[in-house]
């Protein structure tokens, strides 16, 4: 499962020093409206209900598949063990809340042993077993199981004849499996054990697709009637970066892509203790290109044989590749993942191409090569960013940059809006706007990067392009620009890309807001702004799957897990916003009310010291029958004349129909605790419900939007 999500692209980072005066300490948090980071005050134990929170506990709770694939495999386990007239004993690494180990027990195991690393969890775990009847059937160990050990005065007075574990991420081994079953089958198992998953196979499927390979690299700017924009050279021959790059992959468009090969399998690994699990291994896979096409993702999913003779199979399989479709289940704790080639390999139907498989101890890489080219790739030792680009930008900031809708939109604005003589002013982070300003032919360009990693990367860019005479970049924030870093020029045009780098949601482009007031002593009245506006939106929905992420579990294949609800809920409550972002192409949903604004802002107005509204009110009338489980919010930026920049909906939104979002952007997502339904009975009684979102800005009190959400039938 995926427990910690906190790579860069998907959560804010926290640095972290300890108050001795204090039980709390300092952490570093942003200020969305100025950008600024800075030191504020948390509770010692945030960290704990964060990690809580954003464990997707939940989640994985819902997934009916594993929970009942895991019973089945269980009851075959312990029914062998009979029949051959031993006694049971099961041992259950990472216990979660308990769940394995009691069906274990409920199954009639003679001994269960539960191991969990996460105290929290452990201790959550206890109270459950308790609760279900189990305390004295189930001995809790708070322990990693690699410290656990086995004789008269160890944790187990013996060894364990069954093993179940769940330790899996999306890409199996990330969290650890390989080192967790090693350390089990030398110092807890019998030899003869079974083991609950018995093996896994890792599948791959090639595939050709200008659309995933927006997520790889900044592709060249291509200008009618002007000089592209070039990356660095040395960008596009770079390996990339480990990151992982997981995603719902059914959720991609089907006309975005083309299957290269069938589904191939790469790798099995083998639980069973029969033969040693390896921590490094390569393998390659030949296949003959079904299309002509160029090898631009490889996308990798796996499945599970639970029991020992594979008649129970779990598989993280795509739909379109899904041994069967009657079981496909939704998962977020388990998705697919896209790795990209060195190189972009061209193929022709028929060629003859392998693929090259790697994995360590945690880490898997993929890469492709023709058949006889020698074995060797550049990425043989594993993905090592050594150009400074994908270890600084994201994969949906690559995916953003490379998208032409989105480009176009800037790209028109600007053409309408410079002039020979025109000096322009950029405001974004790790922006491109510079140089595609300078080719369409502005006189001057000044463009202010306050983080030295983005800096670093326009820098590159300059150079390469040949640009630096005509831009020049202020290393500042905003609040320290003075008419001397624009030379004395007067600026005639501010733009910005709707992006910085620490915004989490869309809205905290407001940080352009800020940047152009701060700025107003180096511009006119006459100045042009763009984008001129950005407007919050938002809409009522009815996701598919994604309340799972947060809904209490309850009964889990009759087991009874409110404790760990109540614990979830407590931590949330403190840990959590009431908006978070989500990419919503990945997580399906219908609209159930209009589209409604929420606040607009007019980024022209910089000079007048109008006060804005530090309130709105928004109401979502829901009138349509059928339920609605959630409250989206994301920002549009006009650039005039029409052409909006949106972080939402691609399409026009139509009430009961599924939106389609921006693939380049996270959503503002808000789950109602409690779903609304509308049933047809009411509709006949007029009764419909009405969400109200009161949002609060109050720039000089606080670093964010604040938004509040309550609902209310009427009549
Ligand atoms: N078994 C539960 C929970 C699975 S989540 C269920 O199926 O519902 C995986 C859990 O394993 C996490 O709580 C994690 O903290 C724990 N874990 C992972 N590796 C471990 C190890 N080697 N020893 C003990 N706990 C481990
Ligand atoms: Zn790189």
């Amino acid at each position: 499962m995926k427990l910690f999500t906190f790579s860069f692209s998907r959560f804010t980072c926290y640095h972290r020093f300890e108050s001795h005066l204090s039980m709390s300490s300092f952490v570093s948090s942003i200020n969305h409206i100025s950008g600024k980071s800075s030191w504020v005050m948390q509770d010692e134990n945030y960290d704990y209900h964060q990690e809580i929170a954003r464990s997707a506990y939940a989640d994985m709770l819902h997934d009916t598949e594993r929970n009942k694939k895991y019973f089945l495999a269980l009851g075959k386990a312990i029914q062998l063990k009979r029949d051959k007239g031993e006694k049971v004993h099961v041992l259950d690494i990472g216990t979660g809340t308990g769940l394995l180990s009691m069906m274990a027990a409920s199954l009639g195991a003679d001994t269960v042993t539960a191991c969990e690393a996460f105290k929290p969890m452990a201790d959550c775990a206890r109270k459950i077993i308790q609760q279900n009847g189990y305390g004295n059937k189930i001995k809790l160990i708070p322990k990693r199981s690699t410290h656990v050990s086995v004789g008269p005065d160890g944790d187990m007075s013996h060894r364990a004849n069954i093993l179940v574990t769940e330790v899996f991420d999306t890409e199996l081994i990330g969290e650890g499996a390989i080192g967790t079953y090693t350390h089990a089958h030398k110092e807890l198992l019998e030899e003869n054990c079974i083991v609950v998953p018995s093996s896994s196979n890792m599948y791959v499927q090639v595939v050709s697709s200008e659309f995933i390979s927006r997520w790889k690299d900044i592709q060249p700017i291509k200008l009618q009637g002007c000089d592209d924009v070039r990356p660095p050279s040395d960008t596009t021959s770079c390996s990339g970066a480990i990151a992982l790059h997981d995603l719902q992959l059914q959720q991609l468009p089907r006309d975005q892509f083309t299957c290269l090969s069938e589904p191939l399998k790469v790798f099995r690994f083998d639980f069973s203790g029969k033969k040693p699990l390896v921590s490094n291994r390569q393998s390659e896979v030949f296949f003959e290109a079904l299309s002509n096409g160029h090898v631009d993702g490889i996308l990798m999913w796996w499945d599970l044989q639970m029991d020992t003779n594979g008649e129970i199979d779990l598989s993280c399989a795509p739909d379109w590749v899904h041994p069967n479709l009657k079981e496909l289940q939704w998962r977020d704790h388990w998705m697919q993942a896209v790795y990209y080639p060195s190189n972009i390999l061209p193929v022709l139907k028929d060629d003859k191409v392998k693929v090259i498989s790697n994995h360590s101890e945690y880490n898997l890489w993929f890469d492709v090569a023709k058949e006889n080219s020698n074995g060797n790739t550049k990425i043989s030792n594993g993905p090592d960013c050594f150009c400074g680009i994908h270890t600084a930008i994201s994969r949906t900031r690559f995916g953003m940059i490379n998208d032409p809708d989105r480009r176009q939109i800037i790209i028109d604005a600007l053409r309408k809006n410079i002039k020979d003589d025109t000096v322009c002013l950029c405001i974004s982070d790790g922006s491109l706007l510079p140089l595609i300003a300078t080719r369409l032919g502005v006189k001057q360009v000044y463009t202010v990067e306050s983080n030295p990693l983005c800096k670093r990367i326009v820098d590159r860019f300059i150079e390469e392009n040949s640009l630096s005479e005509k831009i020049k970049v202020i290393e500042k924030h905003p609040e320290n620009v003075t008419i001397d870093d624009v030379d004395g020029n007067k600026v005639d045009l501010v733009v910005g890309e709707p992006y910085f780098q620490t915004s989490m949601l869309p809205w905290h482009h407001i940080q352009f807001w800020h940047s152009v007031k701060c700025l107003s002593n180096v511009l006119h009245p006459e100045t042009i702004v763009l984008p001129c506006r950005m407007t919050i939106k938002a809409v009522a929905v009815d996701f598919i799957d994604l309340w799972k992420i947060k809904a209490p579990v309850g009964n889990c294949e009759g087991f009874d897990l409110d404790i760990f609800d109540k614990l979830i809920e407590a931590s949330s409550d403190i840990a959590d916003e009431t908006v978070e972002p989500q990419p919503l192409w990945e997580y399906p949903c219908q609209a159930r009310s209009d589209v409604k604004n929420v606040y607009t802002f007019d980024y022209t107005d910089f000079v007048s010291k109008k006060t804005l509204p530090c309130m709105t009110n928004t109401k979502l009338n829901i009138n349509s029958h059928g339920s609605c489980n959630g409250i989206v919010l994301w920002a549009d930026f006009d650039f005039g004349d029409g052409n909006v920049v949106t972080t939402g909906p691609r399409d026009i939104t139509v009430i009961n129909k599924k939106i389609e979002w921006d693939y380049y952007s996270r959503q503002g997502v808000h789950l109602l605790k409690k779903p609304v339904h509308i049933s047809t009975e009411d509709l006949k009684l007029s009764k419909h419900c009405v969400i109200k979102i009161e949002t609060k800005f109050e720039p000089f009190k606080s670093d964010d939007f604040a938004f509040a959400f309550s609902m209310e039938y009427c009549q």
